[in-house]
């Protein structure tokens, strides 16, 4: 969703995920190598333009993904796959969170179709989104909208796929179902999505932009989880994410009364209490923006003191002097 603005170096680093990843798995998929620099100047190449690589450790998934804390990747050796031709987009709207939310599984798990995308986001971001984009779909009464696509390279396929996830949406309650009616109508719907985090951006400045990982089976179960958390804490969390891979960008706001310090508490405990139950529900504390140093404090919340004290021996057995990006990820 940041592919207007960001790079292959820091998709590598950050072994970014988006909106397709669904059916076209997270970066790390089509890394085939690296040429990096280590922190002592010395120049390794792990991987390259082989496709098969069982040779000891496997050091290359163990690059991507590290955040820029292991090493500078000055060469990536990607694979590539040709260009779909056929895409379809549908956009469809929810009179409630529950019928978008139940519609998800029944085009990801039951129908046969392997989407490119599905995207949710709820009520909040959704409004501000088209309302800072002056945008005229009916989108006023929904509270939550599925954001869809199919793609490949037979165009009776593609079309056939995306009337399956229209029909779909319909039998699930959605009020509006809307598909592009070319490539520029594509573009728009997909505006309305990538804005969504720039919209909230300037609804509320000070926020909390979360990147839960879950099975995608435990989706419901953690936006009902949500809801009790917001009145629990008397904050307003808006929801928007990658809904077929159970990446949801949960967004704990600060309420303009609150003071600064006051937000601090809260938002500490709130998130303690957000990553405890993505835990409990087999999920984790980030998908795709990485631990940084904002979720460093919150490991232990999903993973035990030894796979910690691991990690922390991979960061001193390549950086021992702690000098990239210190303090990401491990102290
Ligand atoms: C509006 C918005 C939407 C986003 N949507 C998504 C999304 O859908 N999916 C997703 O995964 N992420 C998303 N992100 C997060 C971010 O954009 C991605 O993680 C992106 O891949 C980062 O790339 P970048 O070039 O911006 O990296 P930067 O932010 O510049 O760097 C990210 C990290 O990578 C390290 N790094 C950069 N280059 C190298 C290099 N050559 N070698 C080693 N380390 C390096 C940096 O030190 C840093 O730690 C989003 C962010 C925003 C603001």
């Amino acid at each position: 969703m940041s592919d207007e603005f960001c790079y292959i170096g820091g998709n590598v680093a950050e072994n970014a995920g988006g909106g397709r990843a669904v059916k076209y798995g997270v970066t790390g998929r089509y890394v085939l190598g690296v040429e990096v620099v280590l922190p002592d100047g010395e120049r390794i190449q792990v991987g390259g333009k082989r496709y098969k690589d069982v040779t000891g450790y496997d050091l290359l998934s163990l690059l991507v993904g590290s955040e820029g804390t292991l090493g500078i990747f000055t060469r990536i050796y990607l694979r590539l796959l040709p260009r779909p031709t056929e895409r379809a987009t549908v956009l469809s709207f929810f009179p409630s969170v529950d019928a978008a939310v139940d519609a998800i599984p029944r085009i990801v798990r039951d129908s046969g179709i392997v989407p490119t995308s599905v995207e949710f986001v709820d009520q909040l971001p959704l409004h501000k989104a088209c309302e800072m984009l002056g945008e005229t779909l009916p989108y006023q009464n929904a509270h939550a909208m599925l954001l869809l696509e199919a793609d490949g390279r037979d165009a009776v396929v593609v079309q056939r796929e995306a009337e399956s996830m229209e029909e779909i949406c319909r039998t699930s309650g959605a009020s509006y179902v809307h598909r592009a009616n070319d490539e520029a109508d594509a573009e728009r719907l997909w505006t309305i999505r990538k804005q969504v985090p720039w919209a909230l951006r300037k609804y509320a400045q000070q926020q909390s932009l979360e990147d839960i990982a879950l099975p995608p089976a435990a989706l419901p179960d953690y936006i009902a989880e949500l809801q009790m958390l917001a009145s629990k804490y008397d904050v307003t969390i808006p929801s928007f994410g990658h809904a077929a891979d159970g990446n949801l960008h949960a967004t704990p706001l600060k309420r303009a009364a609150q003071t600064a310090e006051e937000w601090q508490e809260t938002s500490g405990a709130l998130l303690a209490e957000m990553y405890e139950h993505a835990a409990r529900l087999g999920g984790t504390i980030s998908g795709e923006h990485g631990i940084g140093h904002k979720r460093r404090e919150y490991l232990p919340h999903v993973m035990s003191n030894r796979q910690i004290d691991l990690f922390r021996r991979i960061k001193d057995s390549f950086d021992p002097e702690h000098i990239m990006n210190p303090g990401k990820i491990v102290e």
